[in-house]
């Protein structure tokens, strides 16, 4: 069995042995004689699953007790619209960053329920940087400020946890692509949201991390399904949640702990993004256009010097195994996506078939 370099923006690929655990217990979970996919939510085979994740959330972000952890579904693309319709108080008031094609998604949502304010954006340079903000441009009636923390797209990362407001109003931050890649402070935000298929597990899973105070005060006639009380109330057990994935975040995170946790998985996303990096600065045939303070360590896309040779570069990359590597339709050139669960080794392969195509056709 071979298995390519994948270099997918997500869902991406998960550690190596995460797979083989689920593979071992994939017909029968810890000898029940049944895999975890059959078996009832509300059995205490799951219910120590569901307990364990959050456990591992908990103990890995260092989440303060005044926070609920919730398993929702709907993809992140769902708490565009649920993070309005929780937060929103009566004047339906809230702060946007823009800064890429989801925080655009994020904000068109957002619009359909109340009066959506823009108060920093870079989409006149295509999101090639992540825009810079100050928390006194917030109205003071303002229910939140939402911002997204890594833009998958475009490759650009937000640094400045300084410029976070401090005043009280919540910050919603949308980490679905470097959620758990490098240290966080949980208690600067109100409420956090990711999608699973990149740093936590894979697709059908979405975890919310919220202060207590903003569950259950919306000022909307909430669906019951779009409430975050109700997962609250339930432990997220309100009606069926989708179990298997919930099982591959344990496995996820167990791997991560077992590696020495957020400290040992920060020190290597820098060090793999570093390589990366160093080598499109110094070579004359590959680049990267974001601006460099504001360089994403999870998704980097580059370009070579013609559309014509981007399309060879995709090519032949994947000949040699290289999977993945085409850039998002709205940017273009490649991508390169460079998750937890991808080793060095995969990185400086990479790095290596990148000079030998730029000696060939440069
Ligand atoms: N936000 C960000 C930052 C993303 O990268 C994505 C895509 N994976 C989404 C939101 C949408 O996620 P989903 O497909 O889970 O709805």
């Amino acid at each position: 069995m071979k298995r390519v370099f994948n270099f997918s923006a997500g869902p991406a690929q998960l550690p190596l042995d995460v797979l083989i655990r689920a593979q071992e217990e994939l017909l029968s979970y810890q000898n029940i004689g049944m895999s975890i996919m059959e078996i009832s939510h509300r059995s205490i085979h799951f219910k120590k699953v569901i307990e364990r994740v959050e456990e591992l959330m908990r103990e890995l972000l260092q989440i303060p007790d005044n926070y609920k952890v919730l398993f929702i579904q709907g993809g992140a693309s769902l708490q565009f619209s649920m993070v309005p319709l929780n937060l929103f108080k009566e004047n339906k008031h809230a702060s946007y960053v823009h800064s890429g094609s989801w925080s655009k998604k994020a904000i068109a949502e957002a619009s359909k329920f109340g009066d959506i304010h823009i108060i920093a954006s870079s989409e006149e340079q295509q999101f090639t940087y992540f825009p810079s903000f100050q928390v006194h441009q917030l109205n003071e009636n303002t229910n939140y400020l939402h911002i997204t923390t890594n833009n998958t797209i475009e490759g650009t990362r937000f640094t400045c946890t300084e410029e976070l407001p401090k005043n009280g109003i919540p910050v919603v931050a949308d980490m679905s692509s470097n959620i758990l890649s490098e240290e966080l402070d949980v208690s600067q935000y109100g409420l956090i949201y990711a999608g699973a298929q990149k740093n936590l597990g894979i697709a059908g899973l979405t975890i919310v991390i919220i202060r207590e105070d903003l569950v259950g005060n919306t000022g909307v006639d909430c669906p019951t399904m779009l409430n975050y009380e109700t997962y609250a109330k339930a432990e997220s057990l309100y009606n069926t949640p989708p179990t298997f994935s919930i099982y591959m975040t344990m496995l996820v995170l167990e791997w991560l702990k077992e590696l020495g946790g957020i400290p040992e998985i920060a020190k290597r996303n820098i060090e793999k993004a570093k390589i990366f990096y160093d080598f499109l600065d110094t070579s004359s045939f590959f680049s990267s256009n974001v601006k460099k303070a504001d360089r994403s360590l999870m998704n980097i896309p580059f370009t070579t010097v013609s559309k014509e040779l981007n399309s060879l570069f995709i090519q032949i990359a994947e000949q040699e195994g290289f999977y993945a590597l085409k850039g998002h339709r709205s940017v273009g050139g490649m991508r390169a996506s460079l998750y937890n669960a991808m080793p060095l080794d995969a990185v400086l392969e990479l790095v290596a078939f990148m000079k030998q195509f730029e000696e060939k056709y440069a």
